[in-house]
């Protein structure tokens, strides 16, 4: 599937917009003429989350472009939990989808709403519909129809229960609603039209018999209404003028303006509310589906929601990412009518951009070899002046101890080096990042022939900061000072998904990669880290962005999460 960004600049329809327009998406070109012809004065988004799961990325779309358009346009945000179905909802996840709409910014204020406290109001509209002849209690069962449904080719069938009089439908509904029934043995349909061609039209059933238990309207109800039904009467009671939600619910708009219609709400489809769908967010080659990050739980393939490999918020919180690189991302990705699938790396891509400037670059190593001076005096300790962030001056500087025996990256070393490698090698000299310079003497092996030590000399002259011109070095590389180093965890990531062989399987089996976590059990980090929090970020100079992980690091042992390494593949299509 194709870039998004390739299709920003269109209109609803995908034709191209003008260029005033092409700075709006089409849902904001719908809003500005709602408003100015007069058809709404304020208007009213809402961000529905059933709370059967945590958040992921989708989700921040959706988000952030409802709660987006209302500081735009100055109107009001609502968070509503569509709490209908209480078979799969649960506490914990109304609670961590309410810590995820926080911490994204989307500021609903005063508006937090749950569907559940609208079931009075849901049960009077039913009751409403059948006095108007526009709803009937069905006795047929679920599989009966689905049969009578019909197909995209074949009409359906009328119910033989279709023509029951009012009165009747009147006292089952009422014997549903007191329990006298079973599950499953009747339902409330909406009388429209079994010959339609759209399906969603062919009397959908409005509510269910479910003696089930509330997680907040407790063991008050045992039917419940059906989301169809249940979420335009949602938006239509708070006024929700802009019900925006995602491509597969195109269908089921005639369905949502005969409800907000038939119930009274409003007299014409054109009318607010109005259903406006818009294109899923999908990643290429990444699990985004509630229902399969849930399996991926479930089966013990992840350590929990918020395991760092997923694109849950909580997930990405937990990496490292920050509300502000989940919104570029967002900006960056759009809002069309056509379904595609973005890179991770753009997300990678947003990350860095945010954190660039922002972040310490400190220096931490990750698979440490022991480099000695020889000529250094022991039991000697310099405090060199490093900058914390060598494009931003503003974060200052810091001490950082330096003295006889190092630690850098056993990569920075060769016995024998290929051509145009500028590190450590035996007679090679290169620069200590903001130290000094280190020419290698000799090197130790033990008796497998692994390289255990290497041994050099420094120039005192040529001191970081001191002005020394004398000559220069191709090399430079990072280190820690060994004494005085934090041994420390870092967790490296790779994607989830095997890449090679795509996300899933058809047997909906997802194709797992076996190396997407990486342990690093003793990496070295320099002792400023010390009073690092939970949640704080920093670039390791060369190494990528890491994270302090929230569940495991603990002062005593400090577990890093890897956001994303410094390289990277995406560019702006600007760039391209
Ligand atoms: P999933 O498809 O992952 O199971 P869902 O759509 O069932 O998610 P809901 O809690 O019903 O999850 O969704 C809340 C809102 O988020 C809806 O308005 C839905 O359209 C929107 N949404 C869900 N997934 C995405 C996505 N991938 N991109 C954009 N918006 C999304
Ligand atoms: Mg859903």
């Amino acid at each position: 599937m194709e870039n998004d960004i390739k299709t920003m600049a269109q209109g609803a329809d995908g034709e191209n917009a003008t260029a005033e327009a092409v700075s709006k998406n089409f849902i904001e070109q719908i809003i500005e003429k709602d408003l100015a012809e007069g058809k709404v004065k304020k208007i009213v988004t809402r961000f529905p989350p059933e709370p059967n799961g945590y958040l992921h990325i989708g989700h921040a779309k959706s988000i952030l472009l409802n709660y987006g358009l209302t500081t735009k346009y100055d109107g009001q945000f609502n968070f509503r939990f569509d709490d209908t179905n209480p078979g799969k909802e649960d506490i914990e996840f109304v609670e961590s989808i309410k810590a995820d709409v926080q911490w994204l910014g989307a500021d609903y204020k005063d508006h937090l709403y749950f569907a559940s406290s609208y079931f009075d109001k849901m049960y009077e509209c039913a009751v409403g519909l059948i006095k108007k002849g526009k709803a009937y209690v069905d006795d047929l069962s679920a599989e009966q129809i689905r049969e009578y449904r019909g197909t995209l080719t074949e009409p359906g069938k009328n119910s033989p229960y279709r023509d029951r009089t009012v009165e009747e439908n009147l006292e089952l509904f009422t014997a549903m609603k007191d329990g006298k029934f079973e599950d499953g043995s009747h339902v409330l349909r909406a009388k429209i039209d079994m010959a339609s061609p759209n399906i969603n039209m062919r009397d959908p059933i409005i509510y269910r018999v479910a003696h089930m238990h509330h997680h907040s309207a407790g063991d008050k109800w045992c039917i419940y209404p059906m989301y169809d039904f249940a979420h335009p009467i949602e938006d239509a009671i708070e006024g929700i003028t802009h019900s925006i939600c995602t491509l597969e619910f195109e269908d089921h708009r005639p369905l949502y303006d005969w409800v907000v219609i038939e119930c009274g709400f409003k007299n014409a489809p054109d009318e607010c509310p109005k259903q406006i769908e818009f294109a899923k967010l999908y990643l290429t080659n990444v699990v985004t589906g509630k229902r399969y990050i849930k399996k991926l739980v479930q089966e013990g393939t992840v350590d929990g929601w918020d395991d760092p490999r997923l694109v849950s918020i909580a997930a990405l919180r937990r990496r490292g990412f920050t509300p502000e690189s989940i919104r570029m991302f967002v900006d960056l990705v759009g809002v069309t009518k056509a379904n595609s699938s973005v890179e991770y790396s753009m997300l990678e891509y947003c990350i860095r951009e945010d954190l660039k400037m922002k972040a310490h670059r400190m220096m931490a190593v990750l698979d440490p070899i022991k480099l000695i001076i020889d000529n250094y005096p022991e039991g000697q300790v310099e405090y060199l002046d490093v900058p914390n962030n060598q494009e931003n001056e503003a974060l200052g500087t810091r001490k950082v101890p330096f003295s006889r025996e190092l630690y850098i990256e056993r990569e920075d070393f060769m016995e024998e080096p290929p051509k145009k490698y500028y590190r450590l090698f035996p007679g090679n000299e290169v620069r200590l990042m903001s130290a000094y310079f280190v020419k290698c003497e000799s090197f130790v092996k033990d008796e497998q022939g692994n390289i255990t030590e290497i041994h050099c000399t420094y120039d005192p002259e040529t001191k970081s900061g001191s002005g020394f011109t004398g000559r220069k070095v191709k090399g430079t590389i990072h280190w820690v000072d060994a004494k005085n180093a934090l041994d420390v965890e870092a967790r490296l990531y790779e994607n989830l998904i095997d890449e090679e062989k795509g996300v899933y399987n058809e047997d909906g089996s997802m194709n797992i990669n076996p190396n997407s976590l990486t342990v690093v059990e003793h990496a070295y980090v320099e002792p400023s880290f010390a009073d690092a929090k939970a949640g704080d970020k920093f670039q390791f100079v060369r190494n990528g962005f890491f994270c302090i992980d929230s569940k495991d690091s603990t002062p005593e042992h400090l577990v890093f999460n890897r956001i994303v390494s410094l390289k990277s593949s995406f560019k702006l299509p600007t760039q391209a």
